[in-house]
């Protein structure tokens, strides 16, 4: 499945008009994404261990191509309640279909993210076939950064900011200040065996509704406490964590698990290869033009 590009000019133009440029997980966040998804895969595929360091060092590196790869931004979210309401029985989930059904501006400012997982597991899949490896690294870390992203329930909602909820900035207070500087509390559990995922896009779906059940509880905390945020930050902090902190817990691992399931999954798909042992300086340097991300097809 390939996503459709729109034009560098619509991408500047919703730039421009957008005020708020979604982010992610933070750095650190993402990193423990990937880093611990390597544990959970089958000892088939244990020689993938040796790339963990590359592969969660990289794990923020879509957050940057969005200066220089048209489209990048929408791939990072997708708003669920832009054409459906809870519990979204009746999403559209095929993209052909939505892609039909809604205009280009409106694809995009609904965001991509399902299809873009898919996008590059397929990818990995063909590169690892064609003996290509490096390729596949990139794409494996790609995936990772997406089902992040995909369980930081602010990336599932049009109420991104909490702006329609007088919750404006909430974003970047959930995902930066408080769980990226909490990293380290966040306890990773022993995951069930890996599975294979045989509709991709609904497991990605799956996610993201699960992910956009827990704005609410988040946002009542922020309510909450807000009134803290001018004088008192770190007892606003500490609150929040405290009302947040399993909703946290549980998205990152279960961020962990469905990681593993559709690494295993691309690997499966390629026809299970002897994963290789190859030098590091044969693995790719982070991506930093729109030439060489093409390279990945
Ligand atoms: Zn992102």
């Amino acid at each position: 499945m390939r996503i459709k590009s729109y034009s560098v000019f619509r991408l500047f133009f919703v730039l421009l008009v957008v005020p708020y440029l979604v982010f992610g997980w933070g750095y650190q966040t993402h990193r423990v994404i990937n880093y611990y998804s390597i544990k959970n895969l089958p000892t088939e595929m244990e020689k993938i261990k040796i790339y963990a360091d590359y592969l969660s060092l990289h794990s923020s590196d879509p957050d940057n191509w969005r200066i220089f790869i048209p489209d990048e931004q929408f791939r990072h979210y997708i708003n669920l309640d832009d054409f459906a309401s809870w519990p979204f029985d009746k999403l559209q989930k095929k993209y052909e279909n939505f892609v039909e059904r809604h205009t280009a501006e409106e694809v995009e400012n609904t965001g991509l993210l399902p299809w873009a997982v898919v996008e590059y597991l397929d990818l990995m899949t063909v590169n690892m076939k064609k003996n290509r490896w490096p390729e596949a690294f990139v794409c494996a870390y790609v995936i990772g950064h997406y089902i992040g992203d995909a369980h930081q329930p602010f990336h599932t909602t049009k109420n991104h900011d909490g702006q329609f909820t007088g919750n404006f900035g909430i974003h970047k207070r959930y995902e930066i200040e408080l769980t990226d500087s909490r990293i380290k509390e966040i306890k990773v559990e022993k995951a069930p065996n890996v599975k294979y995922i045989s509709k991709p896009v609904d497991f990605v779906f799956e996610i993201l509704i699960k992910s956009y059940s827990n704005i609410e509880q988040i946002l009542d905390a922020d309510t909450k406490y807000r009134k803290y945020l001018g004088k008192e930050p770190e007892k606003y902090y500490k609150l929040l964590w405290e009302d947040t902190k399993g909703i946290t817990l549980q998205q990152i691992n279960s961020a962990i698990y469905a990681l593993s399931c559709l690494w295993y999954t691309a690997w499966v798909n390629a026809g299970r290869p002897e994963i290789p042992e190859i030098k590091e300086d044969r693995l790719l340097p982070a991506i930093e033009n729109e030439n060489v991300w093409r390279q990945l097809r």
